[in-house]
C-alpha cells in the first residue's frame, strides 16, 4: 500500500466528474475525424486551471513592487536583484493587456488543437491514484520533461531568426515581476505551453501512467507559480536550499539580465552545457551586498 492520500481526493474528484459531465455531454461536437466528447473536461476546465493560476499568482506578486509599507521593509529589499529597476502600474497594465487578450484565443486555441493528445494520453479515470510514491514520480518525471522541453526550444528561440520574430518581446524586461512570466508573442506562448504538457502526455504515451488528468491540472497551476516565481524579481524564501539549491527566481532573473545565459527552468541543462555564464559570481556578489548591508 504505502504512504496514501486520503480517500476524500477520490471521492471530491468524482464529485467533480458527477458535476461536470452533463455539461460535457451537452456540449460534445466532433469536427473531422475528432470527436470532441469531453470540451468542458479537456479545454474549458484546463484554461480555466491557467487563467485564476496566471491572475491569482500573478497577483500575489504585487505588493512586493507596489504596496509600499511592504516594498520599503528592509527585509524585502535586500531580497530584490535588480534593486534600480522596478516597475510601474504602467507596465502592470501593459502586461496585463497582452496575457490576457491572448486568454481570450491563443490558449483556448491551443487546448482545442491538442485535444486529441490530451484525449488519447491523459486518464479521466474516476480512479485517482492515491499514492504518495506515484505522485512523487510523477512530479519528478514531469520537472525533468519540462526542463529539457524548455531548455531546448528558449535556447533555440534566441538564435537567428527566432529572437527578433518572437523571443524579443518577452526580453523587453530586463527586471522581470511576476506577472510578466507569460508576457510572450502569441506563437511562442502556444510553444509555452508545451513545458506543463509534455510530461504528462509523453508519460501517458510511454509507461500508460503517471497521466491522470488531476496531475496535469495540478501541473499547470504549479507550472504556472513557478514561473511567476521565476520573473517576481526577488529572492523567495523556500525557493532555494542553502548549500545545495540556488534560487530558481535569481536563476531566470540573471537570464533577463544578461539576455544570452541560463535558459532553463532548474538548472540541470544549463550546467551540462555551460551555458550559465558567471552567474554563480552573480549570485555571490548578491549574497555579499547583502552582508554588506545588514553589517
Ligand atoms: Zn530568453
Ligand atoms: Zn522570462
Amino acid at each position: 500500500m504505502g504512504l496514501q492520500f486520503p480517500e476524500s481526493v477520490k471521492t471530491n474528484w468524482n464529485s467533480y466528474l458527477d458535476f461536470i459531465e452533463p455539461f460535457d455531454e451537452k456540449y460534445a461536437f466532433t469536427l473531422g475525424n475528432t470527436e470532441f466528447d469531453k470540451p468542458i473536461s479537456l479545454i474549458v476546465v484546463p484554461w480555466a486551471v491557467a487563467l485564476f493560476s496566471y491572475v491569482g499568482w500573478g497577483f500575489l506578486f504585487l505588493p512586493l513592487d507596489f504596496a509600499a509599507p511592504v516594498r520599503e521593509r528592509k527585509a524585502i529589499q535586500g531580497r530584490k536583484f535588480q534593486p534600480k529597476k522596478k516597475p510601474e502600474w504602467k507596465d502592470v497594465v501593459k502586461t496585463l493587456k497582452l496575457v490576457l487578450s491572448q486568454f481570450l484565443w491563443m490558449y483556448p486555441l491551443t487546448f482545442f488543437l491538442g485535444y486529441p493528445l490530451i484525449t488519447k494520453y491523459l486518464s479521466h479515470d474516476r480512479d485517482v491514484p492515491l499514492s504518495i510514491v506515484n505522485f512523487i514520480t510523477a512530479s519528478f518525471l514531469y520537472v525533468c520533461c519540462s526542463e529539457v522541453y524548455f531548455f531546448s526550444y528558449h535556447w533555440l528561440m534566441h538564435q537567428k531568426p527566432f529572437y527578433k520574430m518572437c523571443h524579443k518581446l518577452h526580453h523587453e524586461w530586463t527586471a522581470p515581476f511576476a506577472l510578466t512570466c507569460l508576457y510572450f508573442d502569441a506563437f511562442e506562448g502556444f510553444l509555452n505551453n508545451g513545458v506543463v504538457a509534455v510530461g504528462p502526455i509523453l508519460c501517458g504515451a510511454v509507461f500508460g501512467k503517471f497521466n491522470h488528468m488531476l496531475y496535469f491540472l495540478l501541473y499547470i497551476n504549479m507550472g504556472i507559480l513557478n514561473v511567476a516565481v521565476h520573473h517576481c524579481g526577488y529572492e523567495i524564501p523556500g525557493d532555494y536550499i542553502p548549500g545545495f539549491a540556488l534560487s530558481m527566481a535569481h536563476f531566470h532573473d540573471y537570464h533577463h539580465e544578461v539576455f544570452n545565459k541560463n535558459f532553463g527552468i532548474i538548472g540541470v541543462c544549463d550546467y551540462i552545457f555551460g551555458t550559465y555564464g558567471k552567474y554563480y559570481a552573480a549570485v555571490d556578489k548578491f549574497h555579499s551586498r547583502n552582508k554588506q548591508k545588514q553589517q
